[in-house]
């Protein structure tokens, strides 16, 4: 747009004729006469379903600014997508306003990585735990019912199901 007129304001309603948008009327009285109205948006996260997953929502979300003009709000998080509740990630507009559908994908896809190398973490560090306790007790069992065998099974197909020994 070459040489625009800006016009000092808030507007207070837009002006319909014939069902047709003419102008827009500001606070002052003063009516803008117009064909077309462009209104830029501000982006809400729509974050209050991470509440019930014990997210504190208003701490948790930050303003984002541009030039600094505020375009929304987003939830923080880690480069991952994970979140400051433990087991809870997030990705696409909710963390990033600007996202679009290519990228809101690929955070989606690396927020899966992420969330895939926890659970297989959590898998592992319970192992361990069941079997640092079958060999303190060589004969009996452990809390969950598992033997020192069955452990040891357990083990060696998580590591056969990575493929990279982990
Ligand atoms: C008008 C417009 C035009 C756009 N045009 C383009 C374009 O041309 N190209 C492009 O790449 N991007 C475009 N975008 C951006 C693109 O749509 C987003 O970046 C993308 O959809 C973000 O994906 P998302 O999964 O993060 O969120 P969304 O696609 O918004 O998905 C979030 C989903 O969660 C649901 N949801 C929210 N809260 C709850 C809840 N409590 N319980 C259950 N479900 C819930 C919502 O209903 C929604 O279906 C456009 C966006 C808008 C608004």
């Amino acid at each position: 747009m070459r040489d625009p007129r800006v016009i000092e304001g808030e507007v207070d309603a837009v002006r319909i004729e014939d069902d047709r948008l003419s102008g827009v009327c500001l606070r002052s009285g003063a009516v803008v006469a117009c064909q077309a109205l462009v209104v830029a948006p501000r982006f809400v996260a729509r974050a209050e379903v991470l509440e019930s997953l014990g997210f504190v929502v208003g701490a948790g979300l930050t303003e984002m600014a541009v030039d600094g003009h505020s375009i929304g709000t987003y939830v923080t998080a880690e480069p991952t997508g994970a979140t400051t509740v433990p087991g809870v990630w997030v990705a696409g507009n909710v963390v990033d306003p600007r996202a679009r559908v290519i990228s809101s994908a690929a955070a989606g896809l690396t927020a899966a990585g992420a969330i895939n190398a926890a659970l297989v973490a959590e898998d592992t560090r319970r192992a361990v735990a069941d079997r640092r306790v079958a060999q303190e007790n060589p004969r009996g069992t452990d809390r969950s019912g598992s033997s020192p065998r069955a452990d040891q099974d357990l083990a060696t197909r998580m590591r056969d199901a990575r493929g990279d020994g982990l």
